[in-house]
């Protein structure tokens, strides 16, 4: 596909099957396991099986590729087995650099189950470059990034880590899943690997679990192709087809998005009973300078506040309203808000007091409202 065209185009174009028995506009679904062999046992359509290949999950592969500038896509079952497809390929006695306040979940799966098979992991503040290289150890192998973070929304400096990850004989990944290629194309910044939880906006719409790897190393996107397959923590075709539909909107919901999340981030900072309000886009932001360097077209749809008060406040205000269901998860198309410490556990350093909100496709006017009411109340 040609990369001339814009980035609402691509997404529209790459997400199309063209159905050459039946002429259908909406591509189809190959709901099929397999595929019928040659007299001479050559497969006619290049597809085998659909663990390892499966005309949906191509599509969906290529259209990643494509939107994040990369040369291969790697279509998985849920955000957490890209992730883990990627630490798989690390091999053991090696170490992993991650984020001090890292998707909780990734930190997990290095300790419970990566940990036994020789692969350590350390923390650190990825905003704070200087911390980022004096942690960087002989057998670092990856340097895992998430840029606006969990659920601060801290931003780091994607060129300059992966520059020194780079220096160090390390590779660099980041989680892209908040930014999205509308905002960031980690790739472009050089980073080695970008993942996604399509779970979240690639399908936009609370209704499917996937995962993708996106990347422009040949020998890397072999290893990993194996794993996938091999590991079998495959997306079946119907959830490919959800992903790839979502991915036709995701331009106009991630703008729409993080315009709704501007506006909400800038009526929260001003009000008398919100402390602190986590939000790029704001001049308050610590890295205010970084993101709109870094990121385009906006900040994303996230935001994160500090209230006046402690945990049960925090967590009887998500009560109190009407248009934010209190639930976990992001990137749908509506409003969700969530108390993360107690998703997170004791031992989170989230504060008490912090709500992360995601901000959905509602007009704004009536989310600004219900906010003033369930702060009035
Ligand atoms: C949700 C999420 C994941 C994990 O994705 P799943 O599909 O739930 O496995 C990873 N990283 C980030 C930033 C996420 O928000």
């Amino acid at each position: 596909m040609e990369r001339k065209l814009n980035f609402e185009t691509l997404a529209i174009q790459s997400t199309t099957l063209e159905d050459k028995s039946f002429f259908s506009v909406s591509s189809p679904i190959y709901l099929t396991t397999t595929f019928e062999r040659n007299d001479d046992g050559s497969y006619p359509g290049d597809f085998v099986y659909s663990r390892s290949d499966n005309p949906n999950r191509r599509l969906l592969e290529q259209s990643m590729a494509i939107l994040e500038n990369g040369e291969t896509g790697l279509a998985f079952s849920s955000g957490l087995a890209a992730i883990s497809a990627v630490f798989q390929s690390l091999g053991p006695v090696t170490h992993v650099l991650l984020p001090d306040d890292v998707y909780y979940a990734a930190k997990k799966l290095l300790a419970n189950i990566f940990s036994p098979f020789g692969i350590s992991y350390s923390l650190v503040d990825m905003s704070d470059l200087v911390r980022v290289k004096e942690a960087i150890r002989k057998e670092t192998a990856l340097i895992w990034l998430e840029t606006p973070s969990n659920p601060r929304l801290k931003i780091c400096d994607i060129e300059a880590i992966a520059h020194l990850a780079h220096e160090a004989g390390a590779i660099c990944g980041v989680d892209n899943t908040w930014a999205t290629p509308v905002h960031q194309n980690p790739l472009n910044s050089g980073a080695d690997l970008v993942m996604h939880a399509t779970t979240k906006y690639i399908g936009g719409h609370s209704d499917v679990l996937g995962g993708c790897l996106v990347l422009k190393d040949a020998i890397l996107a072999e290893k990993l192709r194996q794993i996938q397959t091999l590991s079998g923590g495959v997306p079946s075709p119907f959830e490919c087809w959800l992903v790839t539909r979502g991915i036709k909107t995701l331009y106009v919901r991630v703008m729409a998005q993080s315009s709704n999340a501007l506006q909400l981030a800038q009526y929260l900072q001003s009000h008398p009973k919100i402390e602190k309000v986590h939000y790029p886009g704001l001049e308050s932001h610590p890295q205010f300078g970084l993101a709109k360097k870094q990121m385009k077209k906006g900040f994303g749809g996230m935001l994160s506040i500090q209230i006046d008060g402690n945990a049960a406040d925090a967590l009887a205000l998500t009560g109190k309203l009407k248009l934010f269901t209190a639930a976990t998860s992001l990137g749908g198309v509506e409003s969700l808000i969530e108390h993360r410490k107690s998703v997170e556990g004791e031992d989170s350093p989230t504060p008490d007091n912090l709500l992360r909100i995601s901000v959905g496709l509602e007009h704004i006017d009536d989310l600004i409202e219900d906010w003033d009411s369930a702060l009035k109340a």
